[in-house]
C-alpha cells in the first residue's frame, strides 16, 4: 500500500524526483537532503510502512541483503572507511519521516565522530529483570 499524504511513498514510486543510487521492483535508494556525511543514503521501501514494527519480515530481510551490497559498493566508490547503518522508529528514537527507511552513512576517517553515547552502568539484577522482561514478549 502507497500513503497518499506520504512523501518517501512519492520519493519511492518516482512521483517527486531524487538523485537515486538504486532502484528495483521493492526499493529505491536515495541521497539525503541533509548528509550526516558524504554519500549518506536512504533504503525506502516501494510500499508504505511506518517503522520496523509494521514492515513485512521478507521486506525486512531483503532491506538488509540491500544494505550490504550499497554498503559494499558506496564504501568503495566513495573510499569511506566504515561504514553506519542507522534507522529510527517514532518520533522519541530521533524518526522525523513516518516511512520506514534505513540509513546508510559512510564514514571517513578524517571526520568526527557521528554516533556516540557515554556508557552507563547496570547491575546483574536489572539486566536480569530486563532480559525477562523482553523474554515474556517473544
Ligand atoms: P529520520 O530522522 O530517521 O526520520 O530521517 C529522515 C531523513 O530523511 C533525514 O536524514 C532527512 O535529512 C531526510 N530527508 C527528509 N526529506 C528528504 C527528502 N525530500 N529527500 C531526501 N532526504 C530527505
Ligand atoms: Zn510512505
Amino acid at each position: 500500500m502507497k500513503k497518499d499524504d506520504c512523501i518517501f511513498c512519492k520519493i519511492a514510486n518516482g512521483e517527486i524526483p531524487s538523485t537515486t543510487l538504486y532502484e528495483d521492483e521493492e526499493f529505491r535508494v536515495i541521497l539525503d537532503l541533509g548528509p550526516a556525511s558524504r554519500g549518506h543514503a536512504l533504503i525506502l521501501p516501494k510500499e508504505h510502512y511506518a517503522n520496523l514494527y509494521e514492515i513485512e519480515d521478507d521486506t525486512a530481510a531483503k532491506v538488509m541483503v540491500l544494505a550490504k551490497k550499497m554498503a559494499k559498493a558506496m564504501t568503495k566508490g566513495l573510499k569511506a572507511d566504515g561504514f553506519n547503518l542507522v534507522q529510527n522508529n517514532g518520533e522519541t528514537a530521533g524518526q522525523t519521516v513516518f516511512h520506514f527507511h534505513l540509513h546508510l552513512i559512510p564514514r571517513y576517517a578524517d571526520e568526527k565522530k557521528i554516533i556516540e553515547w557515554t556508557p552507563g552502568t547496570i547491575s546483574k539484577e536489572e539486566m536480569e529483570k530486563i532480559a525477562s522482561q523482553v523474554k515474556e514478549q517473544l
